[in-house]
């Protein structure tokens, strides 16, 4: 449609920016360091201030799909991320990833809470309403939920390992769970059943946000004649980017935390070449990469949620967290 026209004028990889609430007093200062703009935040810090462009910026009080709305308040995450689920209807294949810091609301955005959804429930709902409205009986959808520790892969559907083998074109992914879901119901029993299969549901809270999981919707849809034509969602919760210092001081291992930066910044190089269309990208240095390949480049479209604290003791990871948007944009 008329949006993905958009988007593709637009180029294909947006970047946007959340600033979680305060989780704590902010010390009685009355100066925020971090100012939001709806595309740009300006960072003040000794005296200086520092602007930066987003394509859109969630502010504290942003909510995160309408229905869930209070009166008077800002925007709301889910209304921005809609145009780009429909392209994974359309066809392409789509991989929407939360980056950020440890507590910045990754998840928060991504799975949400009972009452306030996040991206995956939202986008699921959404893909079985359109799909209704489109009355093409030849669209399925099917889930697969994977976790990636250390450079390992775990299937979250079923306990069986999981082998990647290089394929022509590209890395595939072998043995994991594909399941058929015929309604958003079955659908979030499936990804309930995900979530409680991770390795960091039952350990604390910062190994939880230090791992990346990932969800992906295949659609099957019908092509021009009688050809199936398959595209992909990737939601991925990437691992928490704080340094490594700084990691070790929160409880992971060096070795932990190394692997996490590693596949992150492997991320980063992968989105800057892309963006600057040089003819080689370097897909093979991380694992994510290598599976997300189809997904990232190639006329596939691209959102990375960059989340941010609002405390000004973060101050050093946000300014990282944002020197890593632009090198995206
Ligand atoms: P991460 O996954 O990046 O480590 P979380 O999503 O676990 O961070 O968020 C850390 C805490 O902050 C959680 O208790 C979460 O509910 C809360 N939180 C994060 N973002 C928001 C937000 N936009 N509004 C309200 N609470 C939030
Ligand atoms: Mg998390």
């Amino acid at each position: 449609g008329l949006l993905n026209k958009i988007l593709d004028i637009k180029g294909s990889i947006r970047v946007f920016c959340r600033i979680r609430p305060f989780l704590w007093s902010n010390g009685g200062r009355n100066e925020e360091p971090i100012l939001a703009d709806s595309e740009k935040i300006v960072i003040k810090s000794g005296g200086s201030k520092k602007e930066f462009d987003f394509d859109k910026v969630f502010c504290q009080n942003s909510e995160q799909v309408r229905d869930f709305i209070v009166e008077n308040s800002v925007e709301d995450v889910f209304v921005e991320v809609e145009p780009i689920l429909r392209s994974a209807l359309d066809g392409y294949n789509v991989c929407v990833l939360a980056y950020g810091q440890t507590a910045t609301g990754k998840t928060f955005t991504m799975e949400g809470t009972r009452d306030q959804p996040g991206i995956v429930p939202c986008a699921v709902k959404e893909l079985f309403k359109q799909a209704s409205l489109e009355n093409s009986a030849s669209i399925t959808f099917s889930i697969s939920m994977l976790e990636v520790y250390m450079g390992n892969l775990k299937d979250l559907l079923a306990p069986r390992p999981v082998r990647r083998v290089d394929a022509k074109g590209g890395v595939e992914i072998e043995g994991l769970t594909e399941v058929p879901i015929s309604d958003f119901k079955k659908a979030i029993w499936w990804y309930n059943k995900g979530r409680r299969a991770r390795a960091t549901s039952f350990t604390n809270v910062n190994d939880a946000s230090s791992r990346s999981h990932w969800i992906t919707i295949s659609h099957h849809g019908e092509a021009s004649e009688g050809e199936t034509r398959v595209s992909k969602l990737w939601m991925v919760d990437l691992g928490g980017s704080e340094r490594l210092l700084k990691t070790g001081a929160k409880g992971l291992t060096l070795d932990e935390g190394r692997a996490i930066n590693l596949s992150l910044s492997a991320l980063g190089d992968v989105i800057a070449a892309l963006r600057r269309r040089r003819s080689h990208v370097p897909y093979r240095n991380s694992k994510l990469t290598q599976i997300l390949r189809d997904s990232l480049g190639n006329g596939s479209k691209v959102l990375m949620l960059v989340h941010i604290s609002p405390h000004e003791e973060d101050l050093a990871e946000t300014i990282c967290s944002i020197s890593f948007a632009k090198r995206a944009r």
